[in-house]
């Protein structure tokens, strides 16, 4: 990586003057789980490999990223932990300069055993999603076994000194909107930032979305019968939640609600798919092609300029609704959620 950035440039803003500084990439479109809210059980095809970013690929954009004013890159998927030797790719972003934040999105299952690379690489946060504590339930959820992985995963995160350690919890109607007051509890004795997420429309969901979803103001709600909750400033980081928690607690609990209180305005993100396409609004169908313009040998200033007229297109808000799809997106694992 040789290009010197100029942190004194004015920070990437798109036409509604929100500066734009944070980079979600998609490693993979593939994932070891089919989360009945995410994916179909079977049917999405994969993409072919030589339409997959190389590693080196990513790291060239996210230079250009960090050119353009991106300072915080968060790897996900897919199950972004499925891509062989991720640490790898953890250790050349660390490295980028003007890329001060690198964090990771997992459903936990690899968790344990890559920790100590990952760390060594230079992660320091991790959000891991599990949506049930007990067993039969994930497996009715996620399609496939596994809660005692994911619980070591998040084990092994606490100890690795992960800060903060996110974890995300859809949740759903008579699926596992009984367990809320469950993961709200472990926020009093754990260091973790529990956030419920409102359960969002894809292609494959939407009949599920709307009889599941169960708005944050009622999340919020059942948190509070185990105890009084107080507004908390949360862990940092990009995202949109906003935290609450118990007195004393070293944990806390947090909110994330596109449909009833969307945060459009305060959108500060781009996404970068896994096969290079930076995509300006998950809900949204605008994106462009950065993959043809990297393997046609673009420079990573003109890379990063590319990036910055992209902003052009960046939408307002999302249109999303209760029981309705925007985007041409089956899956999330499509995009990197
Ligand atoms: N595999 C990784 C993981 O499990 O975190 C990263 C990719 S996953 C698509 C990212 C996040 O999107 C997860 O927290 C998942 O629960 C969330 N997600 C996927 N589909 C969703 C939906 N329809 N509504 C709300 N959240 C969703």
């Amino acid at each position: 990586m040789t290009t010197t950035i100029d942190l004194t440039r004015e920070t990437l803003t798109d036409q509604f003057k929100r500066p734009i500084t944070y980079l979600r990439i998609s490693v993979t479109d593939k994932c070891n789980l089919r989360c009945v809210y995410c994916m179909p059980e079977a049917g999405l095809a994969w993409l072919p490999k030589n339409e997959l970013l190389s590693y080196e690929e990513i790291a060239k954009l996210v230079e250009a990223a960090a050119f353009a004013g991106v300072r915080s890159v968060r790897l996900s998927g897919g199950e972004p932990l499925i891509r062989r030797d991720l640490h790898r790719l953890v250790a050349v972003i660390h490295a980028v300069d003007g890329i001060d934040d690198i964090s990771l999105s997992t459903n936990g299952l690899l968790l344990a055993e890559q920790m100590a690379e990952l760390k060594a690489a230079g992660l320091r946060r991790v959000n891991v999603s599990l949506d049930t504590l007990r067993a039969d339930r994930f497996e009715a959820i996620a399609r496939r076994a596994g809660l005692e992985r994911v619980l070591a995963g998040i084990d092994a995160a606490i100890d690795a000194g992960m800060q903060p350690v996110k974890i995300n919890v859809v949740v759903m109607r008579g699926q596992n909107d009984d367990e809320i007051a469950d993961f709200a509890e472990w926020t009093k004795r754990r260091p973790v930032f529990v956030r419920f997420i409102e359960v969002m429309p894809v292609h494959e969901n939407v009949g599920l979305q709307r009889d599941a979803y169960v708005s944050s103001d009622e999340i919020l709600d059942r948190v509070r019968t185990i105890g009084e909750l107080l507004p908390s400033i949360g862990p940092g980081g990009n995202g949109p939640a906003r935290y609450f928690a118990f007195d004393g607690a070293p944990g806390a609990v947090g909110v994330i609600s596109p449909l009833s209180h969307d945060y459009c305005e305060r959108c500060n993100r781009v996404r970068l798919t896994a096969d290079g396409r930076l995509r300006l609004c998950l809900f949204g169908d605008q994106d462009v092609d950065l993959r043809t313009p990297l393997r046609a040998g673009e420079s990573t200033e003109g890379l990063g300029d590319i990036l910055r007229s992209a902003m052009l297109i960046k939408p307002e808000r999302h249109h999303l609704r209760l029981g309705e799809t925007s985007a041409r997106m089956r899956a999330f694992s499509e995009i990197g959620g």
